[in-house]
């Protein structure tokens, strides 16, 4: 898959560098040895993944050149939004979003709760309108290898929770890393997540030796192997780690002692915040649905994401789980999903925001519909087939029947309709609104 634009290094600021690809620059972490200005590179998230030949890299660009600027124009006609008929309320908004202006607590919650289809429509557009103007038509798309699901956790929602009796399965050391290199060598994957349940088979050693191996692959490792102490995440970021995935679940902190037991939110957030401080990319959010909170909740939850400072956004509904605590519980519907993600992309215009797994398998059309309400993140799956059914942390996933290579056409196929490029390489130098507050 080239599904990723190389860069050239045009200025180093201490660990920072300053990379561009068809004149549109980015700030990277300079997360190697022995690079200079000149060089070609290939990013992800902010973080400096590989170093490639000046010749390779010319090659990739010339395929790229034409289609880039396609690509650019159809997303922009995809995004632009007409004021002509609509709603004053909707205009407030949109006025307020192009001032760089907060908006509030109360008008995120008036947002969310909306019904109506035709303001539903318009507050989709207003959101994939302002990630074109922050992000042009970056995207990015990440590969999920699933390790374990041995779990020491309880957690209600969850489908592969200590106490529910179905297979187990454990990659070994050298089966994830042959796995990895199959993602980054055949298929062409710049950043992996490496997850799995809180299994402690796997020790300190064991995870350094395979976040090691992965890094030398030339790829973003993201860990997500759920609350490990921060002496074992300060190790695998000494390893090569450079991002992390981990939810809070829900800000609500009664709501969360209840579904996690024997763990708080207090706690959760302090390693989350961690992670950030020692230098991890964070990708963290919440699960919408859960029993027991309300609107307010899911308000409290976006500003916390929003606080903690992430470079992505990664939320989606509960899939209530045969044989979980919370099998009865209702689904939530679509639209709350899409406007979860909406009101996210006004709270925090410069996110990146996932489309996750759970919105797709809510409803077919989630991860086009997503991508249009303000998302412009993606993550394919790529385990393993004969593991892929037993990493069932709901009932139903999507994924479970995915062949890569036809999930990552269908993906590239999606993408380019939408007028998408993978240049999710680095930040940009947008302004945010500041000194102002949601309150
Ligand atoms: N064990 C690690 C942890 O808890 O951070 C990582 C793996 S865990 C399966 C990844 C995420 O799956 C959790 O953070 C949770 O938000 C999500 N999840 C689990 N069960 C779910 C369900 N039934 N519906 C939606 N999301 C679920
Ligand atoms: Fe285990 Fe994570 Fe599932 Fe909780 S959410 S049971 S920690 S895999």
């Amino acid at each position: 898959m080239c599904y990723a634009i190389p860069a050239k290094l045009v200025a180093i600021e201490g660990d920072k560098g300053i990379v561009d690809y068809f004149g549109e620059q980015r700030k990277v972490l300079l997360d190697l040895d022995d690079v200079k200005i000149g060089d070609y590179i290939f990013a992800q998230g902010g973080v400096m993944v590989r170093k490639i030949p000046e010749d390779e890299a010319q090659e990739i660009l010339k395929t790229w050149k034409d289609i880039f600027f396609e690509l650019k124009k159809t997303d922009e006609v995809m995004s632009k939004i007409n004021t002509e008929n609509m709603p004053e309320n909707a205009l407030a908004i949109l006025q307020k979003i192009n001032l760089r202006q907060m908006i509030k607590k109360d008008e995120m919650h008036t947002l969310l709760e909306l019904t109506d289809p035709n303001e539903l429509k318009v507050l989709y557009e207003i959101a994939n309108h302002v990630r074109q103007r922050e992000h042009g038509n970056a995207s990015c798309v990440h590969g999920i290898i699933e390790f374990s699901n041995y779990c020491a956790g309880n957690c209600h929602y969850c489908g592969i929770r200590h106490d529910k009796n179905i297979p187990r399965y454990r990659m070994s050391i050298d089966e994830i890393i042959a796995a990895a290199k199959d993602a980054v060598d055949t298929h062409g994957f710049k950043a992996l997540v490496l997850q799995s349940g809180e299994d402690y088979w796997y020790d300190d050693e064991k995870l350094i030796t395979i976040v090691k191996a992965v890094r030398k692959l030339g790829t973003l490792v993201f860990v997500s192997c759920g609350s490990r102490s921060k002496e074992t995440y300060k190790k695998l970021y000494e390893a090569g780690a450079r991002a992390a995935l981990m939810r809070f679940e829900t800000s609500n902190p009664d709501v969360f002692a209840t579904l996690r037991p024997g763990t708080t939110l207090a706690d959760r957030i302090q390693l989350i915040k961690y992670l950030k401080e020692i230098g991890y990319v964070i990708a963290t959010g919440f699960i919408i649905g859960l029993p027991g909170t309300t609107t307010d909740d899911l308000v409290n939850d976006i500003l916390l994401t929003k606080v903690l400072s992430p470079d992505m956004y990664s939320f989606g509904p509960l899939i209530p789980t045969e044989d979980t605590p919370l099998a009865s519980t209702s689904m939530v519907t679509k639209d709350l999903v899409l406007k979860t993600i909406a009101v996210s992309r006004f709270v925090d215009s410069n996110s990146n925001i996932l489309v996750t797994t759970a919105l797709e398998t809510l409803d077919v059309e989630g991860r086009k519909e997503g991508l249009l309400a303000g998302a412009n993140s993606l993550m394919l799956n790529i385990t393993p087939m004969q593991y892929r059914k037993l990493y069932a942390i709901y009932d139903g996933k999507v994924t479970d029947n995915q062949e890569v290579t036809q999930s990552i056409q269908d993906t590239v196929d999606l993408l380019y309709s939408l007028g998408r490029a993978p240049t999710d390489i680095g930040f940009s130098c947008n302004t945010n609104t500041e000194g102002e507050t949601n309150e």
